[in-house]
């Protein structure tokens, strides 16, 4: 497995989009996340994904984990270098996408299918759905090495946005469940995440992140209770006190997704 970069640091992709190639010389490689459309970078991806007498765009699968602008863009460009064009897939965007992330792949994937790379040894990614962060969302586990390619549901150093309506925090929430499920059942080690570095203890970090998630959202209950007529603009800076203001127009995205989720626990309520 290696790790390329996209050269593309900002407040919301940490040090750049990490692309992964899963496979090996003799059997080719599945490339995940090509990242942003930039060509030093893609041109970088089809180098790395070598043959064994070392020539590039050795690639069997592109896999997008979602449709977003620093994930999918490089797939055609990357596809387009390679002479087999092979097959970009991941799952189409939703009709709540924003236009930027229109995304439709050359194949549909299935939930818990098996990518299988055959070479020296086999290479087993299986895809697991988890709407959430993007409606169209998907991550991987390398079922040999124990590794679970989060996309942008789990990231390491900053917090995942949940934009309505393509984002959806109780998805969110419960792809969070099933990822842990995942882990748990195939004996996942560590986590490697869409915007910076690896992570162990899986389950730890899944739990963890679970518990922040519901700690902001009893938060925000608390914010909305204490100010009944107030609307998002009034409760996001006490909701999110603790996060410094330049962040804050994002955490009003993530603010409205908890305002959904406690306004559709309230009506499962009612009788
Ligand atoms: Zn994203």
């Amino acid at each position: 497995m290696l790790r390329l970069t996209a050269p593309n640091p900002g407040l919301m992709t940490g040090p750049g989009t990490n692309s992964y190639l899963v496979g090996e010389a003799t059997s080719g490689f599945i490339v995940i996340d090509p990242g942003p459309p930039d060509a030093g970078h893609v041109q970088r991806l089809w180098e790395a994904c070598a043959d064994a007498q070392g020539r590039g765009g050795h690639i069997a699968l592109i896999a997008c984990t979602h449709s977003h602008a620093d994930h999918a863009p490089a797939a055609p460009m990357l596809q387009a270098l390679c002479a087999q064009r092979p097959p970009i897939v991941g799952l189409p965007s939703a009709p709540t996408a924003r236009s930027g992330s229109h995304f439709v792949p050359d194949r549909a994937l299935a939930s818990g299918e098996q990518l299988l790379l055959t070479g020296t040894e086999p290479h087993t990614l299986r895809a697991v759905f988890t709407p959430g962060h993007a409606a169209n969302h998907v991550c991987f586990v390398l079922e040999e090495d124990g590794l679970l390619f989060s996309g942008d549901h789990i990231l390491n150093g900053s917090t995942t946005v949940i934009d309505p309506p393509d984002g959806h925090m109780g998805d969110y929430l419960d792809s969070l469940d099933r990822l842990h499920q995942s882990c748990e059942a195939l004996g996942v080690q560590h986590i490697l995440p869409a915007h910076g570095g690896v992570m162990d203890a899986p389950l730890q970090a899944i739990a963890h992140l679970k518990a922040h998630r519901l700690k902001r959202e009893a938060k925000v209950a608390a914010v909305m209770q204490a100010q009944p007529d107030g609307d998002l603009d009034s409760w996001l800076p006490l909701a999110y006190d603790d996060v410094a203001p330049q962040i804050w127009p994002v955490a009003r995205r993530s603010l409205r997704a908890h305002v959904e989720r406690l306004q559709e626990l309230a009506a499962h309520k009612r009788p």
